[in-house]
């Protein structure tokens, strides 16, 4: 135990904190750990095998009376707390979509941890405010967003934890512009009205519930062949609603669906809400990442209609959770809807206005020090890196699909213009839950499902940073080898 015991002091009192020597120690050891995980992640199953329960029932039932060593702590992540992990960083993870890592970020936020900075107003920071702003701005061309988001224009980005948070402030901002600042004064009186696709993620929803507007004022709008909103039926819906007097504020389009990767049209859906004077959040959840590469920068035509875009790093840009990068077109709105001043948060940078006090851009106050990881991130891969890397798992994608037309007891269940793959097997719903849980039992790989035009489809998503053609490879062998069971019974 190391003790410390300052001499100019008069009351002697015991430490019990990790020496600096020790930290170094200790955090050798745990960077050695990690790049052994990391050069041993396919022997474990990828998703976790272990019962609900389980992992509680192996912890002691109340905290140590006294401090244990660290090598016991790290034996006990060995013993403990790994088979109850579901390996988000293994090559053979299909499931969901990504949240991929890489070594830069990963160091970036340890550095961020050990900084401990928290960032809420500039002067808690600078570096951590202006970072931001400065990555932000640089992602702007990288991506080829419309110039509006920049900082040194009339909007600007900052970072979130999740695309949900982004969404909320995002409907928040259309809340207030629709209302002319008086919701956040009166409440709603149950006449805002929000729209998306039916294909938009959940926490579009959730969104709109926790901003108060009701679940029952979010209209579920119709979609195409394609699964991408149909604006003709978002343009009906909006004349209907406002026949009947009520305030349609917001409307998210989803660059990227979670179910099958749809792409909503903003070139016809942005007009439409300009017309209506409605905020246009774009949730890119996932698939912004591709607009780093020219070819895939047609997902982002007609952004410039947006109010407000988001993507996560966190997801497909190599960038551990979590990471969502949120932009506005025009940021007084956002601070204005945000912004609480309490005495105990005056300074005297805030008071001349010529910085960015990033707690008027979010729910919480706090912020970590996030755009270290994602510098890191950049500046380690730079552009052609990020693009190498998304090019590769889009070609990956598409080699699966031609594997999976040619062969005649599977079909494609939607468009693949990126780097997800909905597929079936020609059995039925039965038929393709008894595959996915084969093969997810079999710890060999992990991919899960959802339901396109009411049956169950498998979802393929090649993102993890380490995915090569030789792990796609064998996941369709081992999806091929079990659908001949499936089928055979
Ligand atoms: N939007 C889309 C399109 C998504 O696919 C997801 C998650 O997969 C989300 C939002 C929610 O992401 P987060 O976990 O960052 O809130």
């Amino acid at each position: 135990m190391f003790f410390m015991q300052d001499q100019t002091a008069s009351i002697k009192t015991r430490s019990y904190h990790m020496s600096p020597d020790e930290f170094r120690r200790h955090g050798h050891e745990l960077i050695d750990w990690l790049a052994d995980y990391y050069s041993k992640i396919e022997q474990f199953p990828v998703l976790s095998r272990v019962a609900p329960g389980d992992i509680r029932a192996s912890l002691p039932g109340a905290a140590p009376q006294k401090g244990e060593t660290f090598e016991k702590i790290l034996s006990d992540v060995n013993d403990l707390i790994l088979p109850g992990i579901t390996h988000w960083q293994s090559p053979n993870f299909f499931a969901y979509f990504p949240a991929n890592a890489s070594g830069p970020g990963v160091l970036g936020d340890l550095l961020s941890s050990g900084l401990g900075v928290q960032g809420m107003l500039w002067s808690t920071s600078p570096a951590c405010t202006e970072l931001e702003t400065h990555v932000l701005d640089w992602l702007v061309p990288m991506l080829g967003l419309s110039e509006k988001f920049l900082s040194t224009s009339t909007g600007g980005g900052v970072i979130q934890d999740t695309a949900s948070s982004a969404s909320l402030c995002a409907l928040l901002a259309g809340r207030e512009r629709a209302t002319g600042f008086l919701t956040n004064e009166n409440g709603c009186d149950g006449r805002l009205v929000a729209y998306t696709s039916n294909q938009a993620h959940s926490s579009i929803e959730k969104a709109v519930k926790i901003a108060g507007l009701g679940a029952k004022n979010l209209r579920s709008v119709e979609v195409d062949q394609n699964f991408a909103m149909r604006p003709e039926s978002l343009s009906r819906q909006i004349d209907a609603d406002r026949r009947s007097g009520l305030i349609p504020c917001f409307v998210c389009a989803t660059v990227g669906t979670t179910s099958s990767n749809a792409f909503d049209p903003l070139l016809e859906i942005g007009p439409i809400c300009r017309q209506h004077d409605i905020w246009l959040h774009v949730d890119a959840a996932m698939s912004g990442t591709a607009a780093i590469c020219p070819e895939f920068r047609w997902i982002h035509n007609g952004l410039e209609f947006a109010d407000s875009y988001a993507f996560n790093p966190h997801k497909w840009m190599f960038t551990n959770f979590d990471c969502n990068c949120f932009w506005v077109a025009d940021r007084r709105t956002l601070i204005q809807t945000l912004s609480i001043l309490p005495e105990y948060l005056r300074n005297q940078a805030t008071e001349t206005g010529a910085v960015i006090d990033y707690r008027d851009w979010h729910i919480q106050l706090g912020r970590r020090f996030r755009s270290l990881k994602l510098w890191f991130v950049i500046r380690h891969y730079g552009v052609e890196g990020l693009q190498h890397h998304v090019r590769e798992h889009v070609s990956l994608a598409q080699h699966l699909a031609e594997w999976i037309r040619a062969d005649k007891r599977f079909e494609l269940a939607a468009p693949i213009p990126l780097n997800l793959v909905c597929f079936r097997c020609r059995g039925g719903d039965a038929a393709n839950q008894l595959l996915m849980e084969r093969l997810n039992r079999s710890g060999d790989l992990f991919l899960t499902h959802t339901k396109l035009e009411g049956k169950l489809t498998l979802r393929f998503c090649v993102g993890q940073s380490n995915t090569t053609e030789r792990h796609v490879r064998q996941a369709w062998r081992r999806i091929q080898e079990e659908t001949a069971v499936v089928l055979k019974n």
